[in-house]
């Protein structure tokens, strides 16, 4: 199997500390492994200084090794015999490489970015709330949507896991559960971020979040401890969504986080926070906290663009349209 010689030769190559990628050095390791990848696994392994064990290489194939055919949409892998059908979901200018694992072929490849669109609306999305990954929230349509309910449960059922492997010393098993957590997580994450970049998509909107300076202080601290997630997942939902919502043109914006929750989205005033509860005070408004919470989100951005008296399309508009950006797309199963 093409796998296995490929880790054959990324284990050769940390071992023998080889630094520059010679095929001759793996003739007998690599056997039928096609040289052209041989070559560019030893490059990727003769480049690693930290690297102690060898673990998942993947097959790696150089944009030169790769023909792709347009009106099939399809690619062909010479060198291992290797087609690919109606695969590419987006529009670019080449692939750089396509690397293989058992089950995916990964493709890199660059393609021009969208220039972004000039939004006509504005959606806030809170993140860490009381009981979804996010909520998110448009001050125009009064349109509020909710994701991922079932993050709580995974939380609390892998924490009670993690705490009882934790407690009877069995280390091995608490990290094999840690990665299924994290796996369960990021899957989740990718499909959230998908249907908020394709929400905004569809109401012509933009999204905006709170600024909270990286992933030590996405925990907000006036909230209750007890509904927090981890916060490398709100972390990742977010870089998610910059990414998705990137491909298709559409603006992410940040604002200050500060009072977010504690101010009244329709009338301003402070009000009271009681877990899920919020309650104005001064106009009486009673709403779900983390609602208004991504209400006073999307204000915040449509106040700061009130009060500046500036045209909506100053934000959009002004981003070069031949910029490039790298971009890995995630295929089917090629059946290795
Ligand atoms: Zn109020």
């Amino acid at each position: 199997m093409e796998l296995e010689r490929a880790f054959a030769v990324a284990e050769f190559t940390v071992l023998n500390n080889i630094r520059s990628p010679n095929t001759t050095f793996v003739k007998g390791i690599r056997g039928d492994l096609p040289s052209i990848i041989a070559c560019q696994v030893m490059k990727k392994y003769g480049h690693q200084k930290t690297i102690r064990e060898v673990r998942n290489v993947n097959l790696i194939v150089p944009g030169q090794g790769i023909k792709f055919f347009e009106e099939t949409n399809s690619i062909w892998i010479p060198c291992l015999k290797l087609h690919l059908e109606n695969m590419i979901p987006t529009v670019f200018t080449k692939i750089n490489q396509i690397e293989l694992d058992k089950e995916f072929a990964y493709v890199s490849c660059t393609i021009p970015e969208r220039p972004e669109m000039i939004p006509q609306q504005f959606i806030g999305v809170d993140r860490n709330t009381t009981g979804h990954v996010a909520v998110t929230a448009n001050p125009d349509t009064g349109k509020i949507e909710k994701f991922g309910k079932s993050a709580l449960h995974i939380h609390r059922k892998y924490r009670a896991i993690r705490a009882r492997l934790q407690h009877e010393g069995k280390f091995r098993e608490l990290k094999m559960v840690k990665d299924r957590e994290s796996r369960i997580v990021k899957d989740l994450n990718h499909k959230i971020s998908r249907k908020i970049v394709n929400m905004a998509q569809a109401q012509h909107a933009a999204l905006v979040f709170e600024d909270l300076g990286g992933i030590r202080k996405t925990r907000k601290q006036h909230r209750s401890f007890k509904y927090a997630l981890h916060s490398w997942s709100f972390y990742q939902l977010q870089t998610f969504v910059e990414y998705k919502a990137k491909l298709l043109g559409i603006p992410v914006l940040y604002v200050d986080p500060a009072y977010t929750s504690q101010d009244c989205s329709m009338c301003g005033a402070r009000g009271q926070r009681d877990g899920k509860n919020f309650k104005c005070p001064a106009c009486g408004h009673v709403d779900h906290a983390d609602v208004n919470a991504a209400f006073n989100i999307a204000l915040k951005v449509k106040d700061m663009i009130d009060r500046t008296q500036k045209e909506m399309c100053t934000m959009g508009a002004l981003i070069p349209h031949d910029t490039m950006l790298e971009c890995t797309v995630t295929l089917e199963p090629p059946m290795l």
